[in-house]
């Protein structure tokens, strides 16, 4: 439990994850009837840029810190919009504070976080938004317990582990086919980390071979997958991707491609609906 995302957050892989969020959660609100975002692996829910930790990696600058200038006819206004209603450039908002930027009174954020302190911060976020609610519990083991939602038939289940563990892929495996047998109509982002290769393409033949139907990748690499010591790139994994997600997705990482410089991205249905 070393990992801190204030480190790194607003760097090139939240703007990625991010902006897809808020496209996956747009798909939502098409239907008057309630979902709920199950975030498992939370952080603290909106990160100050001019914190010690920010300044020390300064990661943001070459991610959010490039986007401000964007227009309103970008693909990636919609995010944007949210990440300057949580206080840029100051302040970047994490994927709860997102997700709770789009509740409408009928849909449910529940939040899991492990640390502590984390926990605490993000508690204290969402104290006045009564269709938020906060866990300090472990995020995989929140899969047995809290699906499938009991308020609602449609929902979102956001996985974002911190690759502290060497078989956090393992796990994530496992978490798919937890969250298939409770809630099988629900869709699930899992973002992941591409230093090499191997290990991503390992992770989603996994998921193929046990019979995983409908997945979707979204990729954006910042430079050849090549140095397993360095984050070259970063993924997001949708299983039942919504109407349209994967053209939104496509324009959004073309634009990230162009403005921050990328190496390249793709979109890639990896297994049929
Ligand atoms: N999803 C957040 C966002 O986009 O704003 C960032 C999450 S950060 C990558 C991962 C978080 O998971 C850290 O805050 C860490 O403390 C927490 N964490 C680590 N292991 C966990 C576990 N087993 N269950 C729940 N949270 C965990």
């Amino acid at each position: 439990m070393n990992y801190r995302h204030a480190y790194h957050a607003g760097n090139f892989a939240d703007c990625m994850k991010h902006a897809l969020l808020v496209s996956l959660l747009s798909s939502f609100l098409r239907k008057p009837s309630p979902f709920v975002v199950l975030d498992t692996h939370a952080g603290i829910g909106r990160y100050d840029l001019e914190g010690t930790e920010a300044e020390k990696t300064q990661e943001w600058r070459s991610g959010i810190g490039l986007l401000e200038q964007e227009g309103p006819e970008s693909p990636l206004a919609p995010w944007l919009e949210l990440v300057k209603k949580a206080g840029l450039p100051h302040r970047y908002p994490g994927s709860p504070m997102l997700a709770s930027f789009m509740l409408r009174p009928q849909d449910q954020l529940i939040c899991c976080e492990k640390h502590p302190e984390d926990k605490r911060v993000l508690y204290g976020l969402f104290t006045r938004t009564p269709n938020v609610f906060v866990h300090e519990r472990d995020g995989y083991e929140a899969l047995r317990a809290l699906l499938p939602p009991k308020d609602a038939k449609r929902g979102l289940v956001l996985i974002d582990p911190p690759f502290e563990q060497t078989d956090e892929f393992k796990r994530l495996v496992e978490a798919v086919q937890t969250i298939r047998t409770r809630f099988p109509t629900g869709v699930i982002a899992i973002w992941y980390p591409i230093k090499h290769r191997t290990p991503v393409r390992t992770f989603l033949t996994a998921l193929q071979d046990a019979g995983v139907r409908d997945m979707l990748t979204a990729e954006l690499l910042m430079a050849p997958p090549t140095d397993p010591d360095r984050l070259n790139g970063s993924g997001l994994l949708v299983i039942k991707p919504p109407f349209g997600f994967a053209e939104q997705a496509e324009a959004q990482l073309a634009r990230l491609k162009t403005v921050l410089g990328a190496h390249d991205y793709s979109v890639t249905q990896i297994s049929p609906e």
